[in-house]
């Protein structure tokens, strides 16, 4: 029996077809037009794509997410009354605050550094290479171990004003570390503590740089809170060198990366009068919230397993930091009341 047979359609035999035949109409689309005539269907249709239009054009355009270089390392706006010039790593960037250097075009914004750090993951992971992240002291938040050592999972605020940046790093370690379990990517974690230097830039609102440019630009120290919190302040070369030695090695990390002296803020405001101008005033001014009590790093593991630990301390960082900072303030090297301090410090 031939199945197929059953199932085509024969026209009687001898019958001609009929002669007014034509194409079926296409039932389904006329159908569709008259629902949309009925009951003004259609002016509502439009009603919609003028109000969804009109929301799109006027909102903001910091609702984009970018997967700019930038992202990777700040995300920024100015609402922090206390920092001056430029937004902090800290704060969010969707209120029409200034834009960074670098950073042209509006759209081009993201809230943290977890899209960057999944795209370079991604990109690691294609051309099989080597990923550092830079991540940071903050993944311990307002630490209530002390000294930090790697092992300590931290004291976070998730909703607070680092929570953007310190919530960020603490994803993109995690992440990193998934690309690396997951996807055989190989990856290197630094934590890094506050890191002060030439080249620094002078007015992101960072406590180095703002006391030395106020230093010598002759304004009074600002001093957040009663300035007994506590950082840990590192020399550029010296993280330079630990990063080197970290990507070199073998060991994944996290590895922090610091330099374990500990200062208050009021020592560090001293350390700077005695390095640039013994008569710079102290201004005490409110803190912002969420600020950590105190940071020092455990740097037990980066000792034995990188053979690395830092070897410039504050007191000779900063007077390289500062010929730096004066030049870019002043043009040149020759502010005589900045050169004698610094001479009565070396
Ligand atoms: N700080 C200060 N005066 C300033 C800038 C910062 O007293 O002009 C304080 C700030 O409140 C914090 C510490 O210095 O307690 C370190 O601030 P920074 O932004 O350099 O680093 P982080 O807080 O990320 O460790």
């Amino acid at each position: 029996m031939n199945m197929g047979s059953e199932l085509t359609y024969r026209r009687p035999e001898n019958q001609p077809p009929p002669e007014s035949y034509s194409p079926k109409p296409n039932k389904q689309s006329w159908t569709f037009v008259r629902y949309m005539l009925r009951e003004q269907r259609l002016v509502f249709v439009l009603f919609g794509i003028a109000i969804a239009t009109s929301v799109f054009t006027l909102l903001p355009s910091s609702t984009h997410i970018t997967t700019d270089a930038y992202s990777v390392s700040e995300s920024v706006q100015l609402m922090n009354p206390q920092r001056s010039v430029y937004p902090t790593r800290f704060e969010s960037f969707n209120m029409g605050g200034k834009i960074p250097l670098g950073l042209k075009r509006k759209g081009l914004r993201i809230l943290t550094n977890v899209v960057g750090t999944l795209n370079m993951l991604g990109l690691a992971k294609r051309i099989g290479a080597r990923f550092l992240l830079t991540s940071t002291s903050e993944v311990y938040g307002d630490p209530l171990q002390h000294p930090q050592v790697e092992t300590y999972w931290g004291n976070v605020n998730p909703i607070g004003v680092r929570s953007c940046y310190d919530e960020g790093k603490r994803t993109a370690e995690t992440l990193t570390m998934d690309y690396h379990r997951g996807a055989g990517v190989e990856v290197r974690i630094a934590r890094i503590f506050n890191t002060y230097g030439p080249r620094m830039c002078i007015d992101d609102g960072r406590v180095v740089s703002n006391f030395v440019a106020q230093a010598l630009r002759k304004e009074p120290l600002t001093v957040y809170g009663d300035g007994k919190q506590t950082r840990s302040f590192q020399y550029v070369s010296d993280l330079v060198e630990g990063l080197m030695r970290l990507m070199e090695g073998e060991h994944i990390g996290p590895f922090n990366l610091g330099n374990p002296g500990e200062f208050t803020m009021l020592e560090l405001a001293q350390v700077v009068q005695e390095t640039i101008d013994p008569n710079a005033k102290i201004e005490f001014k409110p803190n912002t919230e969420d600020d950590p009590h105190k940071r020092k790093p455990d740097i037990t593991k980066a000792k034995e397993l990188l053979g690395w630990k830092p070897k410039v301390p504050l007191r000779k960082g900063l007077p390289m930091m500062v010929s730096d900072f004066r030049q870019r303030i002043f043009g040149d090297q020759k502010n005589p009341a900045i050169t004698t301090a610094s001479t009565t410090t070396a």
